[in-house]
């Protein structure tokens, strides 16, 4: 059963970043800039976000590593674009209750990144998947502070 669900689970991560990863790349003079780092696997992501008016206007990402890593670094940039910092934030917290949590139950605002749910079933893959929206939550931590 595990099997399978690892199957699903790399069939579909695979798919999504087999296509050129959305939101690749540089943007011209981010708002902010951060680099994680995911030492269990080597996966590096650099996200940056262009930020005005509490809402993020544009968001980008670059870096290398497994597919469940850039996979989730493209559905994440897509479904924050356009989104304000609050509610960033609490998408970042269901994605997280999502991929720790067995009694979390499905929540419709996460769209694409429903499908990493299967993830929990491997703690291993869980800082993959979660990297990118470490990053995004550093941002926009950075951002706060900065405007005090
Ligand atoms: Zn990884």
């Amino acid at each position: 059963m595990d099997h399978d669900n690892l199957s699903t689970l790399y069939r579909q991560a695979i798919l999504e970043a087999g296509e050129d990863p959305h939101n690749f790349g540089d943007l011209l003079r981010p708002t902010v800039s951060t680099e994680l780092h995911n030492p269990t696997c080597g996966d590096v992501i650099i996200l940056q976000l262009k930020i005005s008016d509490h809402i993020i206007k544009d968001i980008k990402f670059k870096g290398q590593g497994c597919i469940i890593s850039q996979a989730s670094a493209s559905i994440m940039t897509d479904l924050i674009k356009g989104k304000s910092l609050d509610q960033a934030k609490k998408l970042r917290i269901a994605f997280s209750q999502m991929i720790t949590d067995n009694h979390f139950i499905d929540n419709d605002k996460l769209k694409d990144a429903l499908i990493f749910k299967g993830v929990r079933k491997f703690p291993q893959r869980i800082k993959c998947a979660t990297l990118v929206w470490n990053a995004l939550e550093k941002s926009i931590q950075h951002v706060e502070e900065a405007n005090g």
